[in-house]
């Protein structure tokens, strides 16, 4: 079972004190946070692709690298980050062949189902899941809309840049989509 394969591996990581070259503080040694999606692809090639080594930034990920308004629990870290933790650089990287792109709200709601949960819950959740399980089309614009909405957070200072990126999840290569100094 995973779990104790994980609880036997970390207590000779301890022991062994193989956290030694990790140690740092919660301030991130390059200001700057990183907004990304959840793919598993990107846990270890992200940061050796953009040479970040630990401690180096804020890392705040969910489904699709998206936004979906200015009181989400991205804006909030993303915010905490910025105040508490002095990042002064944002940078949104969303990536190629992501799961949220072309996501069909109805074959996860017939999943939903398919699992046991009926429709009585469904007809009776608090928001419509077409309001919040959203993907997106394409991800370029995923990029620029979540740029636009940290930009636009009226918390946000202005003396804090945002960057939008698009990774490849195959070869860790980046493409600029928006570079957040040239819009200061
Ligand atoms: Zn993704």
């Amino acid at each position: 079972m995973l779990l104790n394969q994980i609880l036997e591996f970390n207590e000779n990581f301890v022991k062994n004190k193989q956290y030694e070259g990790f140690q740092t503080d919660r301030f991130p040694n390059k200001r700057a946070v990183i907004f990304t999606c959840m793919d598993n692809r990107l846990v270890d090639l992200m940061p050796r692709a953009l040479n970040l080594q630990n401690g180096d930034v804020k890392m705040v990920k969910n489904a699709g690298a998206m936004i979906t308004n200015h009181y989400d629990s991205t804006m909030k870290s993303i915010l905490v980050a910025v105040y508490n933790l002095k990042a002064d650089e944002i940078f949104v990287i969303s990536h190629h062949d992501c799961g949220m792109s072309n996501f069909q709200m109805d074959n996860f709601m017939d999943l939903v189902k398919e699992r046991g949960v009926s429709e009585e819950t469904i007809a009776n959740l608090e928001k419509d899941p077409k309001e919040w399980m959203e993907g997106f089309v394409d991800v370029r614009t995923n990029v620029k809309e979540s740029v636009d909405m940290i930009k636009s957070h009226p918390l946000l200072p202005d003396d804090v840049v945002v960057h939008g990126l698009v990774i490849d999840p195959a070869t860790g290569e980046l493409e600029l989509v928006e570079r957040g100094y040239e819009s200061e």
